[in-house]
């Protein structure tokens, strides 16, 4: 038996990069959901080669202090939270102060930012090496770029699960589109190898998130789709639910959001399938755009470390309260639908 040893910061930080960073997309949302926990208005997003090449994310949301700039790359630093207390309400998407660290010890990671509009700003580098950052002059407007060059250049096998290109960039595409639909507030453009993907602006208005779903996924949905706004119990759903007869051989196009949170869960999918279970045929997948809201103290958000699971307090009131509202609507909508459900 060797001895016990206590893991380096690097290799313990690379260990945790295999949960929050399994791809260019992971990248992607990790750095997003920072600017967005930063109150950006703007977020910009370009790629190259499917973000295997560089990923660049550029903000103008709070930035970061000069002297919290190598906290910001050290592991379980976060200015989110501190204390268990705040986990229980938390509405920030981060908290478990783990993505940049874990990114900057399994790329090239160069983050420039600035807390206030003189043009000065601060720059920090990471090349995957332990922790040692300085900290050096770097212009830059109100606001944070981080770039993220060669993902996994130092963990091949790592590297060696990454597919081609386009694969890549599809999982890029799947994600930006997710938090596209999660903050409609806030503006959002894609470019992948200099060619603009989406250019969406921000707007709160239904006929300008009826836009950006329209530029996300396709007229049609919209087409095919209907509104719906219900409050019950401390419960607000609302957004676009496919007509039965808009259903998918696959579910693709499903997207649910818990307090502006992309979420997938058991219980929500279990609700929607029921509420859909009359009218449609078996195999056929109903296609949503849906907002849950309720208070943030009864849902938990760290159950995983991607957080794409919740849990909440009162389970069965959250899926009566789903598949309820589900199903009048689409019951609604039942007589002229009935004669048109074929597969
Ligand atoms: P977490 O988001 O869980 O706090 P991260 O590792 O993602 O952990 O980020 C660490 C900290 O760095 C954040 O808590 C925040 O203070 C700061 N930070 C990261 N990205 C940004 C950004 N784009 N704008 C402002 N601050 C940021
Ligand atoms: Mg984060």
């Amino acid at each position: 038996m060797s001895r016990i040893q206590i893991l380096s910061p690097r290799l313990a930080n690379q260990i945790a990069a295999g949960e929050v960073v399994e791809r260019p997309s992971s990248v992607i949302k990790e750095l997003v959901e920072n600017a967005i926990d930063a109150g950006s208005t703007r977020i910009d997003i370009e790629v190259e080669k499917g973000g295997t090449k560089l990923i660049r994310i550029r903000d103008n949301g709070s930035g970061i202090d000069k002297d919290d700039l190598p906290l910001a790359l050290s592991r379980h630093a976060t200015s989110k939270i501190i204390t268990l207390d705040d986990l229980e309400g938390v509405a920030s998407l981060g908290f478990r102060g783990e993505a940049l660290a874990s990114i900057s010890s399994v790329a090239r990671l160069d983050l420039v930012s600035s807390t206030d509009d003189s043009g000065a700003g601060w720059r920090v580098i990471a090349e995957g090496r332990d922790m040692l950052t300085q900290v050096t002059p770097g212009p830059h407007p109100r606001g944070t770029t981080v770039q993220v060059k060669d993902l996994f250049f130092n963990t091949p096998a790592r590297r060696k699960f990454m597919r081609t290109e386009k694969t890549e960039f599809n999982h890029i595409d799947e994600t930006f589109r997710r938090l596209a639909l999660s903050r409609s507030d806030i503006a959002l453009s894609l470019r992948h190898n200099q060619k603009p993907v989406y250019n969406l602006p921000a707007g709160n208005s239904q006929l300008e998130q009826e836009k950006r779903l329209a530029s996300l996924l396709g007229r049609k949905l919209l087409d095919q789709a209907l509104y719906i706004d219900v409050e019950a119990t401390g419960l607000r759903l609302w957004g676009w639910v496919g007509l039965p007869t808009y259903s998918r051989g696959q579910a693709d196009q499903q997207y649910f959001f818990v307090n502006q949170r992309v979420v997938k869960d058991k219980l929500v999918a279990h609700a929607i399938r029921q509420a859909y279970r009359d009218v449609l045929f078996h195999g056929r997948h109903p296609v949503f755009v849906l907002y849950l809201e309720l208070d943030p103290s009864v849902v938990d958000v760290n159950v995983h470390p991607t957080k794409h699971e919740v849990r909440f307090r009162d389970g069965r009131l959250v899926h009566d309260f789903l598949f309820r509202t589900l199903h009048r609507a689409l019951a609604e909508v039942r007589p002229d639908a009935s004669d048109a459900i074929a597969p």
